[in-house]
């Protein structure tokens, strides 16, 4: 009676050891070398992870950092962003876009976003720019690449030209994603990644690192991370302890080699999705679903390295916790708009103010994508949302 069959198997929301062990014997070799060196602080193997990493991406520049959170607020400072500036940005990220620019002492306005692919929209900072460019003093616009497609860079280009901005890219979750043909992290003046575990390139713990094209914004973001100093001991700039560990460099440098491969298959593990919610007839065109699901979409001009593939639908909570029964994961990015977050209060923002933010956390669900997802695993997801919605 319990016999199960394929269609009944768990399938995770993310399985790191599937990732883990055709590389396991590679890490640890690399981590027995860092340790026997004996050199942990800035070691070679920050030096070389740096440099392959701004090579993948064709980045003049990259500094590792302790954490993606750290790259936000490093990049913020060493484009010379703090008190008295105000930073555009997205009320619908993961909560550092937002208190990254607090904690660079600048001030965060918030703009909505676009419905369809949940990134800060051009149409909307514009508003922002019309309404509070005499109360403010907007330097900046950082826009996140979320679930990993680049936002709209040449509406946002055109805006920082028009109102003299810098453009800031929160790229944490969009390694090696690409904006036509040129890759997140060289499209603004600087910006922050994030190898949280969970991410597409991600370390064993914390890590972090800010890229950039500009020489100058590279020498400050290293001399920030390691106490303002320039030289040994006399110190600059009050900056703070943000390096990049050589433990984590040294298996970054590992994963690195692998990051491209496994964005490809994010690639084909998307197009696969769209291929099987097609085939069980439950999509709706618009970004409003009624009763089947928004699938989201790779925007002419965008390469997508797929972080997350987020469905959207009006019964979220009741198909989450249908999909949890059946012991599939899935999860929200995120449940609720930061402009209605407690910690933000002090913004002056209320319900109602960023509508699509707002609705998109009532209705987006992501459901199981990494590169070692298997095609079986996906047929069992969308079959579950077909049952579900029947
Ligand atoms: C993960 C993430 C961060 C923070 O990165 P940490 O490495 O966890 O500090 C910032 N912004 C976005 C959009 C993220 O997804």
């Amino acid at each position: 009676m319990n016999a199960l069959n394929a269609k009944d198997q768990p399938v995770p929301l993310l399985d790191f050891s599937r990732s883990y062990a055709p590389l396991r014997d590679e890490i640890l070799a690399a981590v027995t070398e860092a340790l026997d060196s004996q050199r942990f602080i800035l070691g070679q193997p920050v030096a070389d992870f740096e440099k392959a990493a701004a090579a993948q991406i064709k980045a003049n520049f990259a500094v590792g950092c302790a954490s993606g959170t750290d790259a936000l607020w490093l990049a913020l400072a060493a484009a010379e962003i703090g008190p008295g500036d105000s930073v555009i940005t997205t009320p619908f990220s993961f909560f550092a876009s937002v208190s990254a620019i607090l904690r660079a002492g600048a001030t965060p306005l918030l703009a909505d976003i676009d419905p369809v692919t949940f990134n800060l929209s051009p149409e909307a900072v514009e508003g922002v720019l019309a309404t509070k460019s005499v109360t403010h003093n907007i330097k900046a616009v950082m826009p996140v690449h979320l679930y990993g497609q680049c936002t709209y860079w040449d509406e946002f280009t055109a805006i920082a030209n028009a109102f003299n901005l810098t453009l800031l890219e929160d790229a944490a979750q969009a390694w090696g994603a690409k904006w036509n043909g040129r890759a997140a992290g060289t499209l603004g003046k600087a910006a922050a990644f994030s190898f949280y575990p969970t991410k597409n390139l991600s370390a064993a713990g914390d890590a972090g690192m800010v890229t950039t094209m500009d020489e100058s914004i590279a020498e400050r973001a290293a001399m920030l991370r390691n106490h303002g100093m320039r030289r040994r001991y006399f110190h600059d700039e009050i900056g703070w302890n943000s390096r990049l560990d050589t433990l984590q460099a040294a298996i970054l440098l590992i994963k690195l080699r692998h990051v491209e491969a496994g964005n490809q298959r994010r690639r084909e593990l998307a197009t696969n999705y769209a291929r099987l919610f097609a085939e069980a007839g439950l999509l709706e065109p618009g970004p409003y679903p009624s009763k089947g699901v928004f699938l989201p979409i790779e925007v002419s001009g965008a390469y997508h390295v797929w972080h997350q593939y987020v469905i959207r639908t009006t019964r979220r909570n009741d198909l989450r916790a249908f999909l949890t029964e059946r012991q599939i994961g899935s999860e929200i990015y995120y449940p609720m708009s930061l402009h209605q977050q407690e910690a933000l209060a002090s913004l002056g923002y209320h319900k109602g103010d960023f509508p699509e933010s707002e609705r998109a956390a009532n209705e987006v669900l992501a459901l199981p994508i990494f590169p070692e997802l298997r095609e079986d695993e996906q047929e069992t997801v969308v079959s579950a949302i077909a049952d579900f919605l029947s």
